[in-house]
């Protein structure tokens, strides 16, 4: 992939302002550190991000720390607890946390001029802070966080020199530098270009998908807080009234011990309707690509959710869609403007209803979604704010 590929997406001047930014970071060395390199959303912008920096002479690296089952555990458990939901975090779950943490502090060179740790899995690794600049990103929805996990991430956050969160609506109180900079899609991955309707086609023979009844799809991880009970539910308050397809698609990520537990829950709900099409999909950005493109609906119906980026792959497809609103989702949907918000499983069966009854009404608001994204959600954005960022650090 070459920058100027991106030229007749985002237009020349966008462009031209990365070259200098970039030009103005030569020498320096940028080092992203998170915990898995696939699966979720976090993985999926660094394999973008990486490369895109150094296409544009920005030398940037990736660096993952290791984890065994024990520590992934728990740091799930955070996840789960930092998005508002009510877990029983316990000294012993601290006292793992801090031995994983002290084992990469003893593994990991950490060489970079700016240190970029993503989410709480590596932050930790402050404690080697030295003459270089450290920034912390969570992605994750950090409005009404529980008290003992925030406190304890506090002792090592005020060490870090900003922290980025993706929505004002996550702002802390924090004694150090915070930036709001939400994340973004590449027009031009596997996993959002455009692609021939014969590998469209393709994907949905190889699940035995037919393409005479309307499909509605949510692609996510298998967690609760994607709630794919819940899009079941919705379905089939739909199916009552127009015969209808649903796919549940995920793959696993190496940091979420909690998937195979979800996705068996689904598989035993799903098993009466052979319309449900639960699919534990590979890593595979193009079969993601063909079952969003044949989608006639997405749903997003997260219980939380830091940013969202299926709904941003979903709405530069021009996908209509229907999504909670909750976290970063609202950056992203606006109601009637660019796909429709719900707050409940019956809401979800209305909206869905209501786009499949008026496919002119849902092709406006796919074809806003896409320009919205586009003006506020690629990749070339995210690097700019980025760049911009890293600038500061040094001023
Ligand atoms: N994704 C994927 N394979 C899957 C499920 C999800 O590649 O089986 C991708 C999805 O297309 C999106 C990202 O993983 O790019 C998920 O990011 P999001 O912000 O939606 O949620 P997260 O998983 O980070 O909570």
């Amino acid at each position: 992939m070459h920058i100027n590929d991106y030229i007749p997406i985002v237009g020349q001047s966008t462009i031209d302002d990365l070259k200098l930014l970039a030009e103005r970071l030569k020498g320096k060395v940028i080092q992203h550190v998170n915990s898995t390199s696939v699966g979720g959303g976090v993985a999926e912008i660094l394999n973008r991000m990486v490369p895109l920096l150094g296409e544009l002479g920005v030398d940037s690296r990736w660096d993952l720390i290791k984890g065994g089952s024990q520590f992934f555990d728990v740091t799930k458990k955070f996840h789960n607890a930092l998005h508002g939901r009510p877990e029983d975090i316990t000294d012993h779950d601290l006292e793992i946390f801090m031995e994983t943490t002290e084992t990469n502090l003893g593994l990991m060179n950490t060489y970079g001029d700016v240190v970029f740790i993503h989410d709480p899995q590596p932050i930790g690794l402050i404690k080697k802070k030295a003459g270089n600049k450290w920034l912390w990103r969570c992605h994750i929805d950090v409005s009404h966080p529980h008290k003992k996990v925030w406190d304890f991430l506090m002792s090592f956050i005020p060490n870090y020199d900003a922290a980025v969160f993706s929505s004002p609506i996550f702002s802390q109180r924090l004694p150090i530098r915070q930036y709001l900079i939400s994340p973004s899609i590449d027009p031009l991955s596997d996993k959002n270009k455009e692609l021939p309707q014969e590998v469209i086609d393709a994907a949905l023979a190889k699940y035995n998908i037919v393409k005479d009844k309307p499909i509605i799809t949510q692609i996510s991880r298998f967690d609760r807080l994607k709630d794919p009970s819940g899009v079941i539910d919705a379905y089939l308050q739909v199916k009552r009234y127009i015969d209808c397809q649903l796919i549940l698609a995920g793959g696993t990520a190496t940091d979420d011990p909690e998937g195979i537990q979800v996705l068996a829950e689904v598989q035993e709900k799903a098993k009466k309707d052979k319309d449900i099409h639960v699919l534990l999909l590979p890593q595979d950005d193009i079969l993601i690509n063909a079952l969003q493109r044949a989608s006639d609906v997405i749903v997003q119906k997260s219980l939380k959710e830091g940013f969202g980026l299926t709904v941003a792959e979903a709405l530069w497809k021009a996908k209509p869609i229907v999504a909670s609103h909750v976290g970063g989702i609202s950056l992203q949907v606006k109601h009637k403007f660019s796909g429709l918000m719900c707050h409940s499983i019956e809401g979800a069966a209305f909206a869905i209803k209501q786009l499949l009854n008026n496919p002119e009404y849902a092709k406006k608001l796919g074809e806003n979604g896409r320009q919205h994204i586009k003006n506020n959600f690629l990749l070339t954005r995210h690097l700019k704010e980025y760049m911009l960022l890293f600038l500061s650090l040094y001023h």
